[in-house]
């Protein structure tokens, strides 16, 4: 399913087919990067893995291998599948791994001087063809390609967090994105069992323009003492029906990806209203990240996880 509201394209740009995708680069092994390894190998996709850190990619790997567990004992798949798809999945350090893929996803630190440094080491390693996506929560598709060699070649590509189990891919095109290659990433998101919804190249795009601004608002009621993180996050749970309190789902996300996409909507956006909460900051200049950290809004050495405040 699409929910495409752009105009359809004419026929000239139609014309072109959209290239297939057999061998798809995914750089970052952290927790997008390997949700985004696990589908494409699942779908049956020869699956190159870079991280800079070693032990990121071993913890990236030994999360696909648990993940697929838990698929296999909830029977989504066979001990097969999973053993077939792990064996399609190949980890590296060197970018010279990525010399016969069709499509590299980016799923590296949300930091937009990090992403492009590691596109001006990738890009002599790719095939002229090859398509290059990433999987950016917040910072412009536009700027991103135009630090490539093919910014025609170069779309975003939006996973949801936990990959495996969330249906949407957000596609967004830059400017310069050209048709063949935005089919080529539409038709992906489809062959992984997902929905796709187009989103234009603004800061955020849809899903995080609406929802992390509402998460900093959280952090602004529980810096400003209106609640405390139990009261915000079963308020929120109980009272507006979310699946998850706001402080619990940044604890998710990862503080400092929430923290660099408030600060790309203030900067992108110039308006006030979307100015980091300081205790968020606070938080990320602790180390105190969420999950990946264990200590957030929550301390998740004790369980279940106890609130910090
Ligand atoms: P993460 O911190 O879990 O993982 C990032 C990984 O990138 C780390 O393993 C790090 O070692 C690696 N890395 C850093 N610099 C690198 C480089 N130069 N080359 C290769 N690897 C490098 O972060 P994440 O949550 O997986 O986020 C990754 C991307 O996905 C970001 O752009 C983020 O905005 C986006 N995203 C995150 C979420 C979410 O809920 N966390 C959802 C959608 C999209």
């Amino acid at each position: 399913m699409n929910v495409d509201v752009t105009p359809t394209p004419g026929p000239s740009a139609m014309a072109a087919e959209p290239p297939e995708i057999a061998r798809v680069g995914v750089i970052g092994a952290g927790q997008m990067g390997n949700g985004i390894a696990h589908v494409c190998a699942l779908a049956g996709l020869d699956v190159s893995l870079l991280d800079t850190r070693r032990d990121a990619l071993d913890r990236g790997i030994a999360t696909i291998g648990r993940n697929m567990d838990r698929q296999v004992n909830r029977t989504l798949i066979s001990a097969e599948d999973k053993v077939e798809a792990l064996g399609r999945i190949h980890p590296g350090i060197d970018y010279a791994m990525f010399d016969d893929c069709d499509l590299v996803i980016e799923a590296a630190t949300e930091k937009e001087d990090i992403k492009r440094t590691l596109y001006k080491q990738l890009i002599p390693h790719l095939k002229p063809a090859c398509l290059l996506a990433s999987n950016t929560s917040s910072i412009s598709i536009t700027r991103l390609g135009a630090a490539t060699d093919r910014p025609e070649k170069f779309i975003g590509m939006h996973f949801m967090n936990p990959v495996p189990m969330m249906k949407l891919v957000e596609i967004i095109r830059g400017i310069a994105t050209d048709e063949p290659t935005f089919q080529a990433v539409q038709l992906l998101a489809h062959k992984l069992g997902k929905i796709t919804a187009v989103a234009e190249d603004f800061p955020a795009f849809i899903v995080n323009r609406i929802l992390v601004p509402m998460i900093n608002e959280a952090v602004y009621a529980l810096y400003e003492g209106v609640g405390s993180v139990s009261a915000i996050d079963t308020s929120m749970r109980l009272g507006a029906n979310h699946p998850m309190g706001p402080l619990e789902l940044a604890d998710f996300i990862g503080l400092d990806t929430c923290l660099s996409i408030m600060q790309v909507l203030y900067e992108g956006l110039s308006d006030s209203k979307y100015r980091p909460c300081p205790l968020l900051v606070k938080y990320v200049e602790a180390g105190w990240l969420g999950r990946k950290t264990n200590r957030g809004f929550y301390d998740y050495t004790q369980t279940p996880p106890r609130p910090t405040r």
